[in-house]
C-alpha cells in the first residue's frame, strides 16, 4: 500500500532531456509516471536530468534547452500535471550538485567501476569520449537526485535496478558515518511494454527506428509504410506469417486481441496485403497517440509556458532540497549557525 499513517509515499524519477519522446519512451516510462500520479497514492517528483546529459554530451550542450522544452511538452501532453506532480530541472536545484559532491566523498571508486551499465556503455559508445570523471560518477549524481527528496520508491526498468541498489549502498555508508539521515529507497517495478521500432529492433532514437509521440499522421503512415515485412511473401496471393511479422506484432500491441486475431487471419489467408496491414497499423497508432500529439504540438507553440512550469516546479523542489541539505550539513558538521 502506498500510504502509511496518512502520509503519501514519495516517488522520484527523471529522464535525460533527449527531445521528442518516442512511443517506446511513453510505453516504457511516461505512461507509468502518469498512472502513478493519477493513482493519488504517491507524492511524485519528476525531473529533467539535464546535468546527466552533461556527463556524456559536454562537448556540445547547444541542444539541451530545446530538448528539455520538447520533452516536457510531451510529458504535459501525456497527462503529467504540475499541480499534482513536482516537475523540475535538476540544474535549477543546485543543491543536487552539493549533495553529489558529499556523496562522492563516501563512495568507493570500485563500486562505480563495477556498475554494469558503466562497463557496457564504455565498451559500446564510440562516437564520443566518455572517459571523463563525471561519466564514472553519474550513479552518484543519480543517488543524490533520489535521496534529496527522501524517496520511498524509484520506478525503474530492469536495467536501472543496479543503480537503485548502488543508491542504497551509498545511503548505508553515509548513514553509517553520519547518522540516520536518509531512508533507503526501493525499486518500484511495474510491467512495462518494450516496443519494437520500425526495423524490429527495440525502439530507440539512436537506431533511427522510432515513431515519435509528436509525429503527424502522414509521418506515422510513411514510417509504417517503410517497415520491412515477410520477404518470403512474393505474391499478393501468398499466405502471410503474422507470428514472425514485425508489422503484425506491432499492430497487436495497439488493438484489441480479437481485432489483431482477425487481421492475422486475413494475412494468413492472403485476404489482405501488407499495404493494408501497414495502413491498419498506422491508423491504430494515430488513434492511440493522436490526442497527445495534438496537445504537445499546441504546447510547443507556447514554450514560455512550458519554461514557467519547469521554473515553478523547480522552486518547489528547491524548498525540499534546502531542507534536506540543512540536515545533511548538520550531520556532517558543516553547519555554521
Ligand atoms: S503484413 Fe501480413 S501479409 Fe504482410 S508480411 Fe506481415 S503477415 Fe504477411
Amino acid at each position: 500500500m502506498a500510504e502509511t499513517s496518512g502520509k503519501k509515499r514519495r516517488i522520484v524519477s527523471g529522464m535525460r532531456p533527449t527531445g521528442n519522446l518516442h512511443l517506446g519512451n511513453y510505453e516504457g516510462a511516461l505512461k507509468n509516471w502518469v498512472r502513478l500520479q493519477d493513482s493519488g497514492d504517491y507524492e511524485c517528483f519528476f525531473f529533467i536530468a539535464d546535468w546527466h546529459a552533461l556527463t556524456s554530451d559536454y562537448a556540445d550542450t547547444s541542444a539541451i534547452k530545446q530538448n528539455t522544452i520538447d520533452m516536457v511538452s510531451d510529458w504535459l501532453a501525456a497527462g503529467l500535471d504540475p499541480k499534482r506532480s513536482t516537475i523540475f530541472a535538476q540544474s535549477l536545484v543546485p543543491e543536487h550538485a552539493e549533495l553529489h559532491l558529499i556523496l562522492s566523498a563516501v563512495t568507493p571508486l570500485g563500486w562505480l567501476e563495477r556498475v554494469p551499465t558503466y562497463k557496457e556503455q564504455r565498451d559500446n559508445i564510440t562516437e564520443k569520449d566518455i572517459g571523463n570523471y563525471a561519466f564514472l560518477g553519474y550513479p552518484v549524481l543519480q543517488a543524490a537526485d533520489i535521496i534529496m527528496y527522501k524517496a520511498d520508491y524509484v520506478p525503474v526498468g530492469k536495467d536501472q535496478a543496479s543503480h537503485v541498489e548502488l543508491t542504497r549502498e551509498i545511503v548505508r555508508r553515509f548513514n553509517n558515518f553520519f547518522g540516520d539521515v536518509f531512508p533507503e529507497p526501493k525499486e518500484l517495478h511495474t510491467e512495462v511494454l518494450v516496443l519494437p521500432g520500425t526495423d524490429g529492433r527495440k525502439m530507440s532514437k539512436s537506431y533511427g527506428n522510432a515513431i515519435y509521440l509528436i509525429d503527424p499522421p502522414d509521418v506515422v503512415r510513411e514510417k509504417a509504410r517503410m517497415m520491412i515485412t515477410d520477404r518470403t511473401r512474393i505474391r499478393r496471393s501468398d499466405p502471410g506469417h503474422p507470428e514472425s511479422c514485425d508489422v503484425c506484432q506491432m499492430h497487436r500491441i495497439f488493438v484489441a486481441g480479437a481485432v489483431a486475431d482477425s487481421f492475422d487471419d486475413d494475412c494468413r489467408n492472403a485476404r489482405i496485403g501488407c499495404v493494408d496491414r501497414k495502413r491498419a497499423l498506422a491508423d491504430s497508432i494515430i488513434e492511440r497517440y493522436g490526442t497527445i500529439a495534438e496537445r504537445s504540438r499546441e504546447l510547443r507553440e507556447r514554450p514560455g509556458e512550458v519554461v514557467n512550469t519547469i521554473k515553478e516546479g523547480s522552486s518547489r523542489a528547491r524548498l525540499e532540497a534546502q531542507k534536506t541539505m540543512a540536515e545533511v550539513r548538520r550531520a556532517i558538521k558543516f553547519d555554521w549557525d
